[in-house]
């Protein structure tokens, strides 16, 4: 016997339709990359959104095709969540600090119709446009006032233009749930980058999930300043659990320096704002020199990478702001763990308190995560064993866009987990904390360097016999990308002609921070660099740049 409820599928047009409804007066605030704040509400969004879905079908947009955006956090790119996964297409967010190489390459992979565009992103986009084999359009993300003269961009249209060009008398389709609704690049594994590709269910999924009070903790009497970028997995799923609560949402646009940051906590009241560490690094840098404090900000998520324990202990003691510290990833849509108290740990001592909240969490409902040792085989709770750590449920990636990388999950009982690169303990309280990375990419200032293209440069190089990068601790960026070369016999080569050698080829920041030269590099059964070995013996090396 089946259950007697309705059948409405969970598709993303309905959290801007409750959000217009419900909480049509809330407000968006932006800081433009026009220089100027701009406020909206979501009674406004949706009617935009409307208006550009219909602006989309009549550039000929179908269902599932994609549609890029490189773009900061705004108004005009929440519009676009809704308009472009709400009408059936697919919403792909470019990261544009990759190198135009890699953009051309994803924009490729991703058969990306349309392109939109922040106009900071200008010089890159000309840098591509000739080279991109499917992109009918870029549309520049402002009005005519401000459109680009002469930039000799084919096919290019305004935002503004289109938004005009259509009424807001329009019906959201009724999608079947399972419908791509959004594609995210990570590199976060090893070779080139791979999508992600969510799906109307499993936003909608991961989005009530994060709303909940011992998650990410959203509600309609909040002022949510995501700091985490649109383009890095849907800043964690914020402008989604915004609509679905009512929040009001501030976004920062390009403004990520800390005083652009303080300025819009303080002046749009806000009271929960997400983002990686480095970033706030800088906040607390500006705070703390010009003798500041948070007149409302109660909460910040933060994660991407590990949130130094010091970082904790600052916002908690001196600016009474709690940090969430999260754990995800991007075949996780993000979330994954959060850090939040069970009864009776708020009560402990400080010290044991701030290591709850340094562990990357406990596994939010729908995640169920455990670890398995080199066999395979899961491993207790609650002892000293690591293992690596894998997860199930359904915001969870099953296979990458166009089968890349072939079938990422590891069987075992028949139930398929992903094993997601991180090695971890988990205590008896379910709390689980990462000790190591299986996987060998570099997180710097929570962004991800791939060092087998560190690598291949530097092997390209005649003097070098074999170079492994891997990552070395550094006191603002968390990782950087430590080069560790054996030379060719009686070659010569110097650092310096190393680090040179990579102008050019690579974006700059990707550059290896230093050159370590050794004898031999430590080699596996199957040939393979075994870089947990150069880790360990490289593990009290300090960066010159640290
Ligand atoms: P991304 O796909 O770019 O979101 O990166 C996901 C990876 O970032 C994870 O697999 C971890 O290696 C790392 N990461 C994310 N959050 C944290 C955290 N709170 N602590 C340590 N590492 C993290």
């Amino acid at each position: 016997m089946n259950g007697q409820m309705m059948q409405l599928p969970l598709l993303i047009s309905s959290l801007i339709v409750h959000a217009e409804r419900h909480h049509g007066g809330a407000e968006v605030v932006s800081r433009r990359v026009e220089g100027d704040i701009h406020r909206t509400t979501y009674r406004e969004i949706a009617s935009r959104s409307r208006r550009m879905a219909k602006a989309l079908a009549a550039l000929g947009v179908k269902t599932s095709d994609r549609i890029a955006t490189l773009a900061w956090n705004g108004y005009r790119h929440l519009e676009l969540y809704y308009a472009v996964s709400g009408s059936g297409a697919v919403l792909h967010t470019v990261n544009p600090r990759l190198h135009p190489d890699q953009v051309v390459y994803i924009a490729d992979h991703a058969e990306d119709q349309v392109l939109f565009f922040d106009l900071s992103f200008l010089p890159l986009i000309q840098a591509i446009a000739g080279r991109t084999k499917t992109i009918r359009h870029f549309v520049a993300m402002t009005d005519r006032a401000h459109m680009p003269a002469d930039a000799k961009i084919p096919n290019l249209l305004c935002y503004e233009e289109l938004v005009e060009s259509q009424d807001d008398r329009y019906e959201w389709p009724l999608l079947d749930e399972n419908l791509a609704s959004s594609l995210c690049y990570t590199s976060g594994t090893t070779g080139n980058p791979k999508g992600v590709l969510y799906s109307h269910r499993s936003t909608l999924l991961h989005t009530f999930a994060i709303a909940l009070p011992d998650s990410l903790n959203c509600s309609a009497s909040d002022s949510i300043l995501p700091v985490v970028p649109m383009f890095h997995v849907n800043a964690w799923g914020l402008p989604y659990a915004a609509c679905m609560t009512g929040a009001k949402l501030v976004f920062p646009g390009a403004g990520l320096d800390g005083k652009s940051l303080y300025e819009l906590f303080e002046s749009e009241k806000v009271t929960v704002s997400a983002g990686v560490p480095t970033v706030w690094q800088g906040l607390l840098g500006y705070v703390e020199q010009n003798g500041l404090k948070f007149s409302t900000m109660r909460r910040t998520v933060i994660g991407g990478s590990a949130c130094p324990p010091a970082m904790l202990r600052k916002f908690g003691d001196e600016y009474d702001v709690h940090v969430l510290h999260a754990w995800g990833m991007t075949e996780m849509s993000p979330v994954g763990t959060v850090a939040s108290f069970k009864a009776g740990q708020k009560d402990l001592p400080p010290d044991e308190r701030y290591a709850v909240m340094a562990k990357q969490g406990r596994a939010v409902y729908g995640v169920d995560m455990k670890i398995v040792g080199g066999d395979g085989k899961e491993l207790p709770w609650g002892g000293a064993e690591s293992g690596d750590l894998h997860v199930r449920g359904p915001w969870i990636v099953s296979e990458y866009f166009k089968g890349e990388g072939g079938d990422p999950l590891a069987y075992v009982d028949g139930q398929g987990w992903f094993p997601t690169g991180d090695v971890a303990r988990i205590d008896s309280d379910g709390f689980m904390l990462i000790t190591d990375r299986s996987k060998d990419v570099i997180k710097s200032g929570g962004e991800w360097i791939g060092s087998i293209d560190l690598e291949n440069i530097a092997m390209a190089h005649p003097a070098v016999a074999m170079a492994a990068c891997i990552a070395a601790f550094h006191p603002k960026w968390d990782e950087r990308p430590l080069l560790v070369v054996m030379k060719k016999p009686g070659a010569e080569v110097t650092k310096e002609q190393l680090l040179a050698f990579y102008e050019g080829k690579i974006a700059k920041w990707w550059t290896p921070d230093d050159v370590v030269f050794v004898d031999a590099i430590p080699l596996g059964a199957t040939g393979k660099m075994q870089k947990n070995k150069l880790r360990e013996m490289l593990k009290d090396y300090k960066l010159p740049t640290a």
